[in-house]
């Protein structure tokens, strides 16, 4: 791989390098197990001393490939992929943060993200508390208390399409010396990489745009590296590790030492890490993913725009309209593209954009965003079901707020599909 290729390269050349008379295209190795030829090679693996593959619950080559791209895609220096993007929002932070610890989140987060937090991580005697998007430095200067293990937010927030200002997040985490996780899934690295500006780990559901086919679950955690583990909030990274014969994680691996640790003990001890056939899918998905984003993005800023001026529509939000109040923003972390998804209401509230819902044609209504065909869903009664009235005015999801996941399809179908729907409310 040359570091220098532009990203459109990477996503069809990085990952997998055939040597001399291999396949061409990355093989999906369904296997579990690995052939060796002695004993010593095996314990050396065990023990961490040689790269390989002994069991595909680890590390698997098709995985493998997977990771390494994502990796380059993001200009990480590691990653791993997991079963879903559930499992990396949850992994991202197990790896950080202990029973008794502490963390920061922003308040807009996908509906799936904030039930997580708030139940399952405080099962795990982990406490997480919401912040504003739009807090100010002192704002989540002052939400970060001394056992707190890091903070985590949405690039583009899912539904809410409020962009993070990464720049004043990042530098009020490192402030305090801990680690911004960024959920990058809605822009994916070919419209926004999170580490150019201070994100120190990008996670992603890779279901979504990644695969973009709506064909693999998956989710990655990837780290930008060079963070400073040593400031005493961390000692589970520079201390010995005993299920590693007191191994130090910061020193065995300096360039990628959350990386190791979250296979070493989590992708180990839980087994979850992503099938190879989805990593087989999900990187087939990848090779076209700049194409694909510049066309969610087009198609999504002229389906806004002919809503915007639509009779029958109340509002519309896509941080690409010039009447976004997060155009700012958009202008400066998604300058290529504001990615697929669209909110808007109806004239006449939920039960007229129920009836819109029920007319499209083209549109189907799905519990998904993200792939090659256009898709609506209404997300109080679907993905944020759960969430209580504040919780779902925190994630800035309203009653009659629709969302669009705008497809690849052309546009001039689209915007026929949305006019005549619209025209029976
Ligand atoms: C869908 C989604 C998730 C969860 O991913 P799954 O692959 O469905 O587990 C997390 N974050 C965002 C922003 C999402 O859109």
């Amino acid at each position: 791989m040359d570091k220098n290729w532009q990203i459109e390269t990477k996503a069809v050349q990085c990952g997998y390098e055939p040597g001399n008379g291999d396949p061409r295209v990355l093989p999906l190795y369904q296997s579990t197990t690995y052939k060796y030829d002695d004993a010593q090679s095996v314990a050396d693996l065990f023990d961490l001393k040689r790269e390989g593959f002994f069991y595909t619950r680890l590390a698997n080559p098709t995985v493998d490939a997977f990771e390494r791209k994502m990796a380059a895609l993001e200009g990480g220096v590691a990653a791993v992929a997991v079963g879903a993007g559930q499992a990396a929002s949850m992994l991202s932070v197990m790896n950080l943060a202990v029973s008794g610890d502490h963390v920061v989140a922003v308040s807009s987060l996908y509906g799936g993200t904030v039930s997580l937090f708030t139940n399952t991580l405080k099962k795990c005697g982990i406490e997480v508390s919401f912040i504003s998007p739009e807090a100010d430095s002192a704002a989540i200067a002052a939400a970060i208390r001394p056992n707190t293990k890091a903070l985590f937010a949405e690039t583009l927030a899912n539904p809410a399409l409020i962009v993070l200002d990464i720049e004043r997040f990042a530098e009020a985490a490192h402030a305090a010396g801990i680690p911004l996780i960024v959920d990058n899934t809605f822009p994916t690295p070919c419209l926004c990489r999170p580490f150019e500006f201070g994100a120190d780990f990008v996670t992603h559901s890779t279901t979504k745009y990644t695969d973009g086919h709506a064909q693999a679950v998956g989710g990655i955690i990837i780290e930008k590296g060079g963070f400073d583990w040593n400031n005493g909030r961390f000692p589970e990274f520079v201390n010995p590790d005993p299920a590693y014969h007191g191994l130090v994680y910061t020193e065995a691996f300096p360039a990628a030492p959350y990386s190791v640790k979250l296979r070493a003990q989590w992708i180990r001890d839980i087994g979850a890490g992503m099938a190879p056939f989805n990593a087989y899918l999900s990187n087939l998905g990848v090779e076209t993913l700049a194409l694909r984003m510049e066309r969610h993005s087009s198609n999504a800023l002229a389906l806004a725009e002919f809503l915007e001026n639509h009779p029958k529509v109340s509002w519309v939000n896509y941080p690409g309209l010039k009447s976004s109040s997060q155009h700012e923003l958009a202008k400066k972390y998604l300058p290529r593209g504001c990615s697929g998804v669209l909110c808007f209401g109806v004239k006449g509230g939920k039960a007229a954009g129920e009836i819109v819902m029920n007319s499209l044609k083209l549109a189907a209504i799905v519990v998904h965003v993200a792939d090659t065909r256009t898709g609506v869903l209404h997300p109080a009664s679907m993905t944020h079901r759960q969430l209580t009235d504040a919780e779902l005015e925190a994630a800035g999801v309203s009653p009659d707020m629709i969302r669009v996941s705008v497809g690849i399809e052309n546009i001039d179908d689209i915007k026929a599909d949305f006019d005549q729907a619209l025209n029976r409310a």
